[in-house]
């Protein structure tokens, strides 16, 4: 579950670049076949995983009590 899905938005092509990070520290790529520039989405899945680990973590030691 630690891959990246390095595709197009628009074009779904799988033919990007990594160009570099926005403000944020987001990465950002841009797609060879139609030219677009966007941020890679990995942030909001990274922060989904966060969560499950959050939770987990607070059962474990409520259990632990
Ligand atoms: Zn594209």
């Amino acid at each position: 579950m630690v891959s990246i899905l390095r595709t197009c938005y628009v074009c779904k092509s799988e033919n990007i670049v990594l160009n570099g990070k926005n403000k944020s520290g987001n990465q950002r790529y841009r797609c060879k076949a139609c030219g677009v520039t966007r941020v890679l989405d990995y942030v909001h899945q990274s922060r989904h995983v966060d969560m499950e680990a959050i939770a987990r973590t607070y059962q474990e030691r409520s259990g632990f009590r």
